[in-house]
């Protein structure tokens, strides 16, 4: 190159350089820090460490933006052990409580015996934590074997806010249905568990049997629900921690979803 077109080329490089600055530098932060810095509002970065890309995940999951998934990110673990064993998942299934409560309380009970309310059971009215605490809050791989197991020593806690709202909907007059994706053969170590629990006087405990073997739990807990719409009760408030437990069809009234960041159930 001649040193009269090396001199215009030189120009021209400055003139683009000094037109179009923050195109140049956004292009070099975003390949420079991609992990740490991956969306820019309003021209500020946001840092996603991860306390804030967990939380961030944990809403995904809960509003079900995320659709299936089979284990917690490796990077959330920490944040969901905190969350799980510490006071903000009691508040939250609180304040969940407390919602449902104010709802069934505008239902106009009809005295006839076929008002109802549907409660899944694990980890809507039993919790599991400890075993999960012991295998790691859902970033192993779900082991069948091993999780019956523990459904078999009937020690599960009771979710205290879960039981104070089972109490005041039968004072309401509701009929309380247990539909869980347990199978009969668990059908004693479950009424036991719930009834050490301090769950009583449920209307009917439904667990899956030979012919709902292989069922999505979707399809298998909306034909329990038609099931009972057919014998005419009336589904005002549903419980559940897994949006299979409330969506599909004979859906209730009102559906209540309790938060669970540990598994998910399709
Ligand atoms: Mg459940």
């Amino acid at each position: 190159m001649e040193s009269g077109q090396y001199l215009v080329a030189l120009l021209i490089f400055s003139f683009i350089s000094t037109a179009y600055p923050h195109s140049v530098i956004q292009i070099r932060r975003e390949n420079h820090n991609s992990v740490a810095y991956n969306r820019i509002y309003d021209g500020r970065r946001v840092r996603r460490d991860d306390d804030m890309y967990c939380e961030s995940w944990k809403f995904s999951v809960e509003t079900n933006d995320a659709g299936y998934w089979s284990q917690i990110p490796s990077r959330c673990e920490g944040y969901v052990k905190e969350y799980m064993t510490g006071d903000r998942y009691r508040s939250d299934l609180e304040v969940i409580a407390d919602d449902s409560l104010a709802f069934a309380k505008t239902v106009e009970v009809a005295g006839n015996g076929k008002d109802a309310w549907v409660f899944d059971i694990d980890e809507t009215l039993l919790s599991n934590l400890p075993y999960y605490a012991a295998h790691g809050f859902g970033s192993e791989t779900f082991d069948e074997n091993s999780f019956n197991d523990w459904v078999d020593l009937a020690e599960a806690p009771v979710l205290p806010a879960s039981l104070r709202l089972y109490g005041e909907l039968k004072q309401l007059g509701f009929k309380i249905f247990l539909l869980t994706g347990r199978t009969e053969s668990q059908r004693n170590v479950t009424g036991k568990n719930l009834l050490y629990g301090g769950y009583s006087n449920w209307e009917r405990l439904i667990l899956r049997g030979s012919s709902d073997t292989g069922k999505p739990a979707i399809v298998y807990k909306s034909e329990k629900r038609k099931e009972l719409e057919d014998e005419g009760y009336v589904i005002h408030g549903s419980s559940g921690d897994q949006w299979s437990d409330l969506l599909g069809f004979a859906e209730a009234r009102r559906s209540f979803k309790l938060p669970n960041p540990m598994y998910y159930i399709a």
